[in-house]
């Protein structure tokens, strides 16, 4: 079921939280819209589903105008960010809900409503857990009965709002693997919705980036990490140094004595104001000065990453820290401590002209 969003406008008063999104979506694909607290995200989920009406566009469902039709009407599961399933019934009933109050022409029999919410609860690895109620299982447990109960009705498309937001870090990221696989295997057209671009990139086969209301930039993870449209998807993809400066023949100058070449061909732009963006681990960081372009620095901070080392120098001429990542080796080869001075090198730049907010 392909998913297709045209010139979609959503005023709430005065105030536009959907700012004339177009948007398709492929039959079978798992897309992120991934931006921050306030940009629309769930209010976009909500119109697709039918629980909101948009001011203006249309919404096309397997190529069928489905804008004015009321939610059940449009066969779409929604999973949410808390989980929504009825305390008084256990896990078979929640998962069976959904079939028993079809209409008499549409709704299963008995056996096959069994057998249904059976498989459904293999799926989601839960069928152990048949007659329990919600309050006992745990939060990822309760999340994946959501989602077989929303997949119950075979849905067309899947909806997710943050369903793994309420979640420690480490179930999280088990859950996130685990709905990789399940929509490997069942292929529903999926849109979750998330601010984390860390479990946007790992999940999603698309991301669209969100922010007040309109698209930033879609395309695949690698797409739009590698490449990322503008300085808003850059600063929002993930940690990253940011220095102001100005762009002029070809290069970008930051303060009087640095000049830094950007990984793009700045040649054609004018002499203007300019941001360049390093992230932490595009940053070499060395005992010796290799390049004259090198900056000279002291180690003022040192964090433990999990498998990296976080430094924190400051740098001559610059008035912020600059933030690297090197891996473990590397931080016990150079004998590296606070106070130490090193050489920084900024490999990787990547410029964007202008100075709008990000
Ligand atoms: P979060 O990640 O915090 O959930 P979001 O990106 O999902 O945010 P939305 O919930 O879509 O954001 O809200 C977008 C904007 O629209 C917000 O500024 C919000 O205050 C506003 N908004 C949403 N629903 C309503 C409503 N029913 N009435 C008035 N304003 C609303």
């Amino acid at each position: 079921m392909g998913i297709e969003l045209r010139n979609i406008t959503k005023r709430f008063s005065s105030y536009t939280a959907i700012d004339n999104i177009s948007l398709s979506v492929k039959s079978g694909d798992l897309v992120a819209l991934l931006g921050p607290s306030g940009c629309g995200k769930t209010t976009l989920l909500r119109i697709i589903a039918g629980l909101e009406l948009p001011d203006t566009g249309t919404i096309l469902l397997d190529d069928k105008d489905t804008t004015w039709l009321p939610p059940r009407e449009k066969n779409v599961g929604f999973v949410f960010q808390h989980y929504a399933l009825f305390r008084k019934m256990n896990v078979f009933e929640n998962v069976a809900f959904g079939l028993k109050v079809l209409p008499g022409s549409k709704r299963p029999s008995g056996g096959e409503i069994r057998d249904r919410v059976e498989h459904l609860l293999k799926l989601v690895q839960m069928e152990w857990a048949v007659k329990r109620y919600p309050s006992q299982l745990s939060g990822g447990q309760r999340q994946r009965v959501a989602l077989a109960r929303a997949l119950a009705v075979n849905p067309r498309v899947l909806l997710l709002d943050e369903p793994f937001s309420a979640l420690d870090a480490k179930v999280r990221q088990e859950l996130r693997r685990w709905l990789r696989k399940l929509h490997d295997e069942i292929h529903v057209t999926s849109i979750f919705v998330t601010h984390d671009q860390e479990e946007a990139l790992e999940l999603a086969d698309r991301i669209v980036v969100i922010s007040k209301g309109r698209i930033e930039q879609e395309g695949t993870p690698q797409e739009v990490y590698d490449h990322p449209a503008n300085a808003f998807v850059y600063n929002f993809l993930g940690n990253v140094n940011v220095f102001h400066g100005r762009i002029r023949n070809g290069r970008i100058v930051l303060g009087e004595q640095h000049q830094l070449e950007a990984a793009d061909d700045m040649k054609n732009l004018e002499e203007k104001e300019g941001r360049a963006f390093v992230r932490p681990y595009e940053i070499g960081i060395s005992r010796l000065q290799s390049k004259g372009s090198d900056l000279q620095g002291t180690i003022t901070d040192i964090r433990l990453l999990g498998g990296q080392i976080g430094l924190e120098i400051a740098c001559e001429g610059f008035l912020t820290p600059i933030e690297a990542e090197i891996p473990r080796e590397l931080f016990k080869n150079l004998e590296l401590g606070r106070g130490e001075k090193v050489f920084v090198a900024l490999n990787r730049v990547k410029v964007f002209a202008g100075d709008y907010e990000i």
